[in-house]
C-alpha cells in the first residue's frame, strides 16, 4: 500500500499516469483502512453479547441446576442476547455485502402510500406509549426494493420511538418537495446537537451515552438507512434540536428511483 510512482521531470503523460496511479493507491489505502476499522468495531460489538451469554452460562452451570429462578433468568437472558446478536450480524452482513458490491437491490413497482400506512399501523400496535399520527393524503407508487425501503423507513420510525420519551409525538408524513417525493419522520424527542448531527450516519456512531443509555443499538441503523436511500438515488435531510425533537426527511425522485 505504500507503493507510489515518482516520475517527476519526465514527460507529461508519465506524470499524469503517476498522478492517476497514486490517486488510485490513496483510494485503495483509504478503503483498506476503513475496512480494518469496520472489522475492529464489529468484533468489539460482538464481544459484548458473547460475554453476557458466557456469564449467564457460567451462572447456570453453578447455580441453575438447583435454583429455578436462576435457571429461568439465565435462559431468558441468553435467548435475548442471542437475538440481539442475530440482529447485529444481519446488519454487519448487509454492510459487508454493500462494501463488496455484492448487494443488489431487487426493484419492483409498489404503493409507497400503502407501505407507509402499513408501517404506521404496525407501529401503533406495538407501541402504546407515544402518539403516532400520519399525514398521508396522496397516492405515490415507487419502483424500488420494497423490503429494503421498508427496512429504511422502519429504522427512522424505530429511532423516533427510541429517542422520544413516553407521551411524545411521532408524525409520519408524505408530501412533495420540489420535484421529489418527501417522506418525513418527525418526533418530539431528545433531539441532537449540531455536532452530533454531523455524525449520525456514521457507522457505530451513538451520541452522548448519558442521554441515550439503556436504548440498546449499535449505531448501525442510520448507516444502513443511508445506503438504502442513496442506493435509490434518494437524498436525506435531517433537522434536530436538543430537547425539542428531530425530523428526518427522505427525498425520492419518483421517475428515477
Ligand atoms: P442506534 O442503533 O444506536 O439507534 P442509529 O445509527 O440508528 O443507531 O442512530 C445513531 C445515533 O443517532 C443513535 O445512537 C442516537 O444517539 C442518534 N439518533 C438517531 N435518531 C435519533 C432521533 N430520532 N432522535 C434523537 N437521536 C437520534
Amino acid at each position: 500500500l505504500n507503493l507510489r510512482l515518482n516520475v517527476s521531470g519526465s514527460k507529461n503523460e508519465l506524470k499524469e499516469l503517476a498522478l492517476t496511479f497514486n490517486e488510485m493507491m490513496n483510494r485503495i489505502e483509504d478503503h483498506y483502512n476503513r475496512q480494518k476499522q469496520f472489522v475492529s468495531d464489529a468484533s468489539h460489538e460482538l464481544r459484548t453479547p458473547i460475554a453476557v451469554i458466557q456469564g449467564y452460562a457460567d451462572m447456570l452451570d453453578r447455580w441453575g441446576k438447583n435454583d429455578k429462578e436462576v435457571l429461568q433468568e439465565s435462559i431468558d437472558a441468553i435467548k435475548n442476547e442471542a437475538e440481539n446478536m442475530r440482529e447485529l450480524i444481519d446488519k454487519l452482513l448487509f454492510l459487508a455485502r454493500h462494501d463488496n458490491s455484492t448487494f443488489v437491490f431487487q426493484k419492483e413497482e409498489f404503493s409507497l402510500t400503502e407501505m407507509l400506512s402499513e408501517i404506521i399501523k404496525e407501529t401503533q400496535i406495538i407501541d402504546s406509549t407515544h402518539m403516532i399520527s400520519s399525514d398521508i393524503n396522496q397516492e405515490v407508487s415507487l419502483n424500488a426494493d420494497k423490503i429494503r425501503m421498508k427496512q429504511a423507513i422502519r429504522i427512522f420510525i424505530d429511532n423516533a420511538l427510541k429517542y422520544t420519551p413516553a407521551g411524545g409525538k411521532i408524525t409520519v408524513s408524505l408530501g412533495k418537495e420540489g420535484n421529489s417525493i418527501a417522506v418525513s419522520i418527525k418526533d418530539t424527542g431528545i433531539g441532537m446537537t449540531k455536532e452530533e448531527l454531523e455524525h449520525v450516519f456514521d457507522r457505530f456512531y451513538r451520541v452522548d451515552q448519558s442521554r441515550t443509555k439503556d436504548k440498546g443499538g449499535h449505531g448501525l441503523g442510520l448507516a444502513i438507512a443511508k445506503i438504502i436511500i442513496l442506493g435509490h438515488n434518494g437524498k436525506l435531510k435531517v433537522r434536530s434540536k436538543v430537547g425539542e425533537g428531530s425530523e428526518f426527511i427522505i427525498l425520492l425522485d419518483v421517475s428515477t428511483s
